[in-house]
């Protein structure tokens, strides 16, 4: 068996017997797993596999931008590039989010939801103080204005360093993307800190190659954890309805909508590619972080996937921050199910409301676990604005309702995610494609070639 096929195996089977693991063990201590296991199987998924490929994160991200930006070279064809990567992110993001809509308000998965139960986890959510809840108290109160001033300071940042060193991706990404520029209109001048740059690149993709032999056992335990937390009853249970909405929402935009625009857009065969892409996929899923995917992602994309280099180290780092299908979606169906819950019927100006902001506060949540859940409530308290006074409005505590089953569906809603941006990688591939010259290697002149190499016919957008 091939090297790869057998890491792809070992992925697939740490997937699986996870899941059986931490079904087994749900059902053995009958939903109540002693903090002992959990802690565990948590501290060997996170020490030993997300914690390693956060550390690879920053100075891949940084070197990976700044590499693909100057091997793109040519600000026109960056523009171009960087156009049509704006508009996949926001047209993909708002179809996910109208699909939702759709989808919540025919299902209405919140319509005769136990009252009890759901004053019972308002109640429990106000009463505690824990992570989620301090997270959801800093968003609340910032309103759409204060999520857009956050974004625009990200991207501008002051001390671009300072942000790196926290880990921050967005900052890191849109200083290294003006270094990047900036390096190749040197010329001569700038090839050094290119070939730095370059060379480091190569590096961290090769460390990243080591990590993921790791992702079989990190997979398999965090998803052993998740599931001893939530069980397969969770399913059957009074938010089993819910679930399935986003279910069904993921899916379609997952399988159906993204492989569309990829089949029309990209020329590609997009199950094809989506098979290309399962390391990747698998280790959203296992992880429910895009972040700390992303190396994974790059390396799939450029190792399996056939995206350019060009597109790929450009494209991923900026998608795995700012485009988020799966968030997207998820955030308009559990908004408008809340307020199904408490019995707030939301007409068209609310729902338009919905679709606006979810796409919004998608693209502020970071790729880590559960983000998705703490930007939503931008999108609440923009539906509960417009409500009026006459109108009962949802409280924020209403999150409590969906906090214990959200991990499972962060899972599901990453893996569309980083599907999501892997489509985008492959579509802009034809716009950026690798020309023979066009790729600088380490040592080489990158500062001259990305200029000078000529434009594919088949790299036209308007193809
Ligand atoms: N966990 C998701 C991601 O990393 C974000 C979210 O919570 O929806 O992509």
């Amino acid at each position: 068996m091939k090297k790869q096929n057998l890491l792809t195996a070992a992925i697939f089977a740490g997937l699986v017997l996870g899941l059986i693991a931490g079904e087994l063990l749900f059902r053995h201590y009958s939903g109540d797993v002693p903090t002992s296991w959990l802690d565990g199987l948590n501290f060997v998924g996170d020490t030993f596999f997300m914690r390693l490929l956060k550390m690879v994160l920053v100075p891949l991200v940084a070197s990976s931008v700044i590499a693909g930006v100057a091997s793109i070279g040519d600000p026109s064809q960056l523009g171009r590039v960087g156009g049509w990567t704006v508009v996949y992110y926001f047209s993909t993001m708002a179809a996910a989010v109208i699909l939702g809509v759709v989808l919540v308000s025919q299902i209405g998965p919140g319509e005769g939801f136990p009252s009890e139960l759901r004053i019972e986890s308002v109640v429990a959510f106000d009463a505690q103080q824990g992570t989620i809840q301090t997270r959801v108290s800093e968003a609340s109160g910032t309103g759409l204005w204060g999520a857009f001033q956050n974004i625009c300071k990200q991207l501008i940042p002051s001390n671009p360093v300072g942000a790196a060193a926290q880990g921050q991706l967005l900052p890191t990404i849109s200083f290294s993307l003006l270094l990047g520029i900036v390096l190749t209109t040197l010329g001569s001048k700038g090839r050094p800190v290119l070939d730095f740059f370059q060379s480091l690149f190569e590096a961290m993709m090769k460390l990243v190659g080591w990590i993921l032999w790791l992702a079989p056992l990190g997979v398999g335990c965090l998803v052993a954890w998740t599931v001893a937390r939530i069980g397969s009853v969770a399913l059957v249970g009074p938010l089993g309805k819910y679930m399935l909405t986003v279910f069904i929402g993921l899916l379609l935009h997952g399988a159906i909508v993204l492989p569309l625009v990829l089949w029309l857009v990209g020329r590609t065969n997009p199950y094809r590619f989506m098979w290309q892409m399962k390391d990747a996929l698998m280790t959203a899923f296992g992880t429910d972080s895009s972040s700390a995917t992303l190396p994974v992602t790059i390396e799939t994309a450029q190792k399996s996937g056939g995206c350019s280099k060009r597109s790929s180290e450009f494209v991923l780092p900026l998608g795995a921050t700012i485009n988020m299908d799966g968030t997207a979606l998820y955030e308009a169906v559990a908004v408008v199910f809340l307020f199904q819950c408490f019995g707030i019927d939301l007409g068209p100006v609310q729902l338009g409301i919905v679709v606006l902001t979810a796409t919004l506060a998608a693209v502020g949540a970071a790729g880590i676990p559960s983000a998705g859940l703490v930007t939503m409530v931008i999108v609440v308290e923009a539906v509960n604005g417009s409500l009026g006074d006459q109108t009962p409005h949802l409280p924020l505590a209403a999150v409590g309702i969906i906090l214990g089953v959200d991990r499972i569906l962060d899972m599901c809603r990453t893996t569309v995610n980083v599907w999501g941006d892997s489509v985008g990688a492959k579509i802009i591939t034809r716009l950026a494609p690798d020309t023979p010259g066009s790729v600088p290697a380490p040592g080489s002149a990158p500062g001259s070639a990305p200029g000078s190499a000529p434009e594919n016919s088949s790299g036209n957008a308007s193809e």
